[in-house]
């Protein structure tokens, strides 16, 4: 038999039937599609870390638990006294810890629909069923609708984007509260964009017994370190370090993280450029004729081109021809067709997206 047989025979069929995670070439391009810092380090703090870097011991495994940075993480990120912290390569990999620990025979998996994609892929993998509720179709979630289907499929595991991606608005506190409330099992708000939010659920964490708060530093300048967490009561983060790969953090990693944390700041002042970026784009893109242009608490902003199905497809695509990549999310969930995904650049790069979406819109 051909590798090709012996695929087609053994790998899942569910797997076969997947894509890849796609990402598209941007070289050369402006980068608009996957919600990194537009911001380069200062030189300065570049050279530290290399200087860190050069030091470290490439010949040894990382310390498995990676002690100094869980402590600078919770001295930085204020974790409250009483929780624990784990660390992932990227929070990717703690949505896939957090799932393997809950994947029990016939478990369920629930989320808001549309959210982050990797939710019901790691259910998926895991083979539990996914309940994705629908958000209403301004993407506010139906809090009746969704504690309705709480109560009826009693999900394990519960994930809610706050603020949500793609949609970019964070539902509203008080919903979410009564969701934990009423959840049989464990909810995991995912803080991906909170440097953006304000708003967190890490400083309540000690008022619930079946709460984690997820982050990760991607968005505030540190997307190809890979580093995301997850903070919670210390019997959740015992029983997802069980599931959690060895030395998954690795020494580069670790090395650079501990230095840019300390330098903390220079981060924090550059996603205050972004939010205040954001601010700024937003009446421009209002203006923008046909263009329905939803409320963000992220980095980005979601889109919707007015017209047939197609449209939207058709604006991503002259964008692109334009050298201005951002994320055309047609075809991936009914409420987000035509929805284009705008992340926020430097002032240049917001302009020169600005004027190619508004050329492609004519
Ligand atoms: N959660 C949400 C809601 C996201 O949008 C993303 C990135 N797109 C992630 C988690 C994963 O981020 P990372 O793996 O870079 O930490």
């Amino acid at each position: 038999m051909s590798a090709k047989e012996i695929v087609a025979k053994l790998v899942r069929p569910e797997i076969q039937a997947m894509h890849a995670y796609s990402v598209p070439d941007a070289h050369g391009m402006v980068k608009l599609d996957a919600m990194e810092s537009p911001y380069r380090l200062p030189p300065v703090l570049a050279a530290r870390i290399g200087e860190a870097v050069s030091r470290v011991a490439l010949n040894r495994y990382p310390v498995p638990s990676a002690t100094e940075l869980r402590a600078l993480i919770r001295e930085v990120m204020q974790v409250p006294a009483g929780c624990d912290v784990l660390l992932g390569n990227g929070s990717d990999e703690c949505i896939q810890y957090i799932t393997a620990a809950l994947a029990r025979e016939g478990a369920v998996v629930m989320a808001p629909a549309p959210s982050f994609v990797m939710f019901s892929m790691h259910a998926l993998f895991f083979r539990l069923r996914f309940v994705g509720v629908p958000l209403r179709e301004d993407f506010t979630l139906d809090a009746e609708r969704f504690l309705a289907a709480v109560a009826k499929d009693k999900p394990s595991l519960i994930w809610i984007a706050y603020p949500n991606n793609p949609t970019g608005n964070a539902f509203p506190v008080a919903d979410i509260e009564r969701i934990v409330r009423a959840a049989p099992g464990l909810v995991v708000i995912d803080e991906a964009y909170q440097p953006f939010a304000g708003a967190s659920f890490l400083p309540r964490l000690a008022e619930f017994d079946n709460l984690v708060v997820m982050r990760t530093v991607s968005k505030i300048g540190m997307a190809g370190l890979r580093l995301g967490y997850v903070c919670g009561p210390p019997a959740w983060i015992e029983a997802f370090n069980k599931t959690r790969p060895p030395y998954n953090i690795n020494v580069l990693t670790e090395a650079a993280a501990l230095e840019l944390l300390r330098n903390k700041s220079v981060l924090d002042a550059q996603a205050a450029q972004v939010l205040a970026e954001r601010e700024r784009v937003r009446p421009e893109l209002e203006r923008l004729p046909g263009l329905q242009v939803y409320p963000s608490a992220a980095n980005f902003v979601l889109v919707r081109v007015g017209g047939a199905k197609g449209a939207g497809s058709r604006v991503f695509e002259r964008m692109k021809t334009q050298g201005v990549l951002v994320k055309d999310f047609s075809g991936t969930h009914s409420l987000l067709e035509n929805c284009l995904r705008l992340t926020i650049g430097t002032p240049e790069e917001n302009r020169i997206l600005v004027a190619a979406l508004r050329e492609a819109l004519k």
